[in-house]
């Protein structure tokens, strides 16, 4: 096995658990390995601290899959990584009865460049980097071997992969597609997904809770719902007796979807749904002339900030939808607001959303603070899987 040794005093974010290791911490290689091959990770002097997946073409040059030296990386590793992560949802009974649920996150779950949803008995996985692609095979294996389920789709076709050197891969990779369409029951709402066309591994797994509260709040309200991608929260106000919800995306095909999630609901309220393909940022300034007012604003945007390097953009995004969000609300609305930028942290988007209530002349104040649900856990020692925060905030 090839050895990576790193730059003198580099082991430090090792010794702390980080799995992460840039190409500035790394000195050079000792012996071949290609993409996604396992090296030893060693400290300057030579001492060994752990094993990881090369990734030559990546500015994280390696991803440690163990930081026990002695551990082999084969396939029963990943039985033993794969199985625990779904022990672990297993073990939280507010996941239980859960037909969509988050299997493997990734680095939170000590499988860097791995992501499993299981809708139903349908897993989809998606391998966003050289280490976990390499380790399709015992992946998928595992992931039949601890859920039972019958079937297993890939879906990695994320941009991210590009970085890696990696080509997208989809399609089937254990069993084929049901009969049925795939739909999941998500706390008394059904929702259709579409693993194959939809975004990610084809639905917001980690707004389930988010969306429960937003149906807690919605009795009697007027909801505006900005982003809504397949009516998970539009569903959910309805089933909470909203008086009227209005649900914005820029994709049709998002919205058909959402329109046909509500038709799979017979018992909620149709009439009270309107959706409107626009653009949210233009939608919400004609709203805004035309003087329109709502008592509950969603506003779930897609990542404005992939990294770091573009929070300056993506500041300015947020802050103009929060502040047309902000002059929509009728005295005493609520604005739910939420970022899933990982380059945009907690207390920027604080301060983003303070700003935005500020030029809106709103008086404001956080009734609650907002996250993932728990099947998208953030290990302690990895604090960039905490990609998702929101905001409840109340107006005067
Ligand atoms: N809230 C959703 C997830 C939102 S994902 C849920 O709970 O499932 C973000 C959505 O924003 C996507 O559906 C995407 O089509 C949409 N989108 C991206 N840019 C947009 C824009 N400028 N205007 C309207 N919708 C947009």
């Amino acid at each position: 096995m090839a050895q990576l040794i790193l730059a003198p005093d580099k082991e430090r974010s090792v010794f702390k658990r980080h799995p992460w290791l840039f190409a500035g911490s790394v000195a050079h290689l000792v012996g071949r390995a290609r993409a996604g091959d396992t090296v030893e990770i060693a400290a300057h002097n030579g001492r060994p601290l752990g094993k990881a997946a090369f990734s030559p073409k990546s500015q994280i040059r390696a991803r440690l899959w163990t930081f026990d030296p002695e551990e082999t990386i084969d396939d029963a590793f990943f039985k033993r990584r794969v199985a625990a992560a779904v022990a672990r949802r297993a073990a939280l009974p507010e996941l239980a009865g859960q037909e969509g649920v988050r299997l493997i996150h990734a680095e939170s779950d000590g499988l860097p460049g791995v992501i499993a949803d299981r809708y139903g008995d349908t897993v989809v996985v998606q391998l966003t980097s050289a280490g976990a692609d390499k380790w399709r095979n015992a992946i998928v294996g595992a992931l039949v071997k601890a859920t039972g389920c019958a079937r297993v789709y890939e879906r990695s076709d994320s941009d991210v992969r590009g970085l890696e050197g990696l080509e997208p891969v989809t399609g089937w990779v254990h069993g084929e597609a049901g009969g049925a369409p795939l739909s999941i029951d998500e706390n008394g709402v059904r929702l259709g997904i579409d693993i194959a066309g939809g975004h990610k591994t084809g639905f917001y797994l980690d707004q389930r809770d988010n969306r429960l509260l937003l149906r807690q709040l919605a009795a009697g309200k007027s909801v505006l719902n900005c982003f809504c991608y397949t009516g998970g929260f539009s569903l959910q106000a309805l089933a909470g007796g909203a008086e009227s919800v209005l649900s914005i995306d820029s994709s049709g095909r998002a919205l058909d979807q959402a329109r046909a999630n509500l038709a799979l609901n017979p018992s909620l309220p149709a009439e009270r749904a309107e959706w409107l393909e626009a653009d949210v940022f233009e939608a919400l300034r004609v709203f805004r002339k035309e003087g329109r007012q709502f008592d509950l604003i969603v506003l779930d945007p897609p990542k404005f900030a992939p990294s770091a390097a573009h929070a300056d953009r993506a500041s300015r995004a947020y802050k103009d939808i929060n502040l047309l969000g902000f002059r929509l609300l009728k005295p005493g609305g609520l604005l739910m607001t939420y970022s899933c930028s990982g380059g945009i942290g907690l207390e920027l988007f604080q301060k983003i959303i303070a700003g935005a209530a500020l030029d809106a002349g709103r008086e404001a104040r956080i009734v609650r603070r907002l996250a993932g649900s728990p099947d998208h856990p953030v290990a302690l020692n990895f604090p960039e899987g905490e990609y998702l925060k929101g905001l409840l905030v109340q107006v005067d």
